[in-house]
């Protein structure tokens, strides 16, 4: 597995394969059939595939649910009351965190306006919020509605970095740049952990430094970035983050999110927050009295008492995570997504090009591939042949090779695929 003296050969993408230490946990998912073929699964960046030991974690929640009905809450092997504590190791492990700065609650766009509701304190003098252009459609309307909110104009307030003319990606110096720019009136820094559309991943680190200098608070959508790129989140000193649990962790359509909240802001009485009972002081929580005393951490952001069949099928994926490990996985990854680059090269083809950055330290498994000719049907033509990834308007195919259920066979077959179809459109 060291060598990147990568071969365009079936008894190479065999040899990795067999060398690869994670290649077992292929076969402890299921994979899905398109046109009654055996699909190459390349859109775990959508939504991960189904890990096999989900039935068992439901199944043994809904057994409780009848065995025991309301006394599940606190009673049996796992009372559900405390339910949300043994996903936090494995969280903490992925986004590199301490247990206490994660939760697992809500879903991905309720997280990001609750969390903003503390770390968008707008004022006439500081109210601006700086994010990359062309950001997901949910991260949009969550900005323009939550500077609405406070009686700001969008337009006015929020500072979108597109790239260079020419270029499809940002450069971080152009980040920064902005940043230091708007010293005098940013209130808030909030963009994508990694772009989902073009796939580049940001310096999460600098930026959080360049916007806590400049006053700011920092926060990143981790959606395509949690269980794909590498995260230390508390290192790094980030404010908040949020992220969904369907894509790169594998725990089911619409799934659970979770959050992160800095240590420094674990007991912030200065911070304002929408609460609820599960986010209440737990000693304290079955008084039922009123006064909101906030649980210490990420915790106290926690509204509502947690689904508990959400996170039995969100914990069987996280095992696989915690098996697996994040270094292993990310050293597969680079491999892997370097291979599918290689290949996609050899076909030296002007109907595709990667917009992807190539370095691999900004990108995760994922390969956005632009469509110089032919549109969509490029698209529709690898589907024909079993290939899912996915089409983006107006012309970008995303493919993801995820290092937990792809192998090196997989992206050899897509690459034969490709060079099929692309010969029908040159
Ligand atoms: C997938 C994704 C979402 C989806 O939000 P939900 O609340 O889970 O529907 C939001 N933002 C980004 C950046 C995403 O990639």
């Amino acid at each position: 597995m060291e060598s990147t003296q990568y071969e365009y050969t079936e008894a190479y993408a065999h040899y990795m394969d067999r060398n690869d230490p994670l290649n077992h946990f292929k076969e402890r998912f299921y994979h899905p059939k398109v046109n009654g073929i055996p699909a190459i699964y390349l859109c775990g960046n959508s939504l991960g595939l189904q890990p096999k030991n989900v039935i068992d974690h439901l199944q043994k929640e809904l057994i409780n649910w009848a065995d025991m009905a309301v006394d599940g809450h606190f009673h049996g092997e796992d009372p559900w009351y405390g339910a949300r504590m043994k996903s936090k190791p494995i969280l903490a492990h992925i986004v590199g965190a301490k247990e206490h700065e994660v939760v697992a609650m809500n879903n991905l766009t309720s997280n990001l306006h609750f969390l903003l509701v503390s770390f968008y304190q707008p004022t006439e003098k500081k109210f601006k919020i700086i994010t990359e252009g062309g950001a997901f459609p949910s991260d949009m309307y969550t900005l323009e509605t939550q500077v609405r909110f406070h009686g700001y104009d969008p337009k006015e307030a929020i500072i979108e970095i597109y790239p260079r003319d020419g270029e499809h990606t940002l450069r971080t110096e152009d980040i920064l740049a902005h940043i230091s720019a708007h010293q005098e009136d940013l209130a808030l820094v909030m963009m994508a952990g990694l772009q989902y559309y073009t796939g580049q991943v940001f310096d999460m680190e600098s930026i959080t430094k360049a916007g806590q200098e400049a006053g700011a608070y920092v926060g990143f959508d981790l959606a395509h970035a949690a269980g794909n790129a590498p995260l230390n989140l508390h290192d790094w000193g980030v404010d908040f983050a949020a992220w969904c649990s369907y894509k790169y962790l594998n725990s089911g359509p619409g799934n659970i999110s979770g959050i992160f909240v800095h240590e420094k802001h674990a007991d912030n009485p200065y911070l304002p927050r929408f609460a609820g009972w599960w986010g209440h002081d737990e000693k304290e929580r079955f008084k039922m009295e009123r006064g909101f005393k906030p649980m210490y951490g990420a915790d106290g952001w926690q509204l509502a008492n947690t689904n508990i069949l959400a996170l039995a099928a969100h914990q069987a994926a996280l095992e696989l995570f915690g098996e697996a490990g994040m270094a292993k996985l990310r050293k597969k990854s680079e491999l892997l997504t370097g291979y599918l680059e290689f290949l996609i090269k050899q076909t030296n083809s002007d109907v595709l090009e990667i917009i992807t950055p190539e370095n691999p330290k900004e990108r995760g498994c994922q390969l956005s591939l632009l469509v110089h000719k032919g549109g969509k049907e490029v698209f529709d033509e690898f589907y024909m042949h079993g290939i899912v990834g996915d089409w983006r308007h107006p012309n970008v195919i995303r493919v993801a090779p995820t290092p937990l259920y792809n192998s090196f066979m997989d992206v050899y077959n897509f690459a034969k695929i490709l060079e099929q179809a692309l010969n029908k459109f040159v």
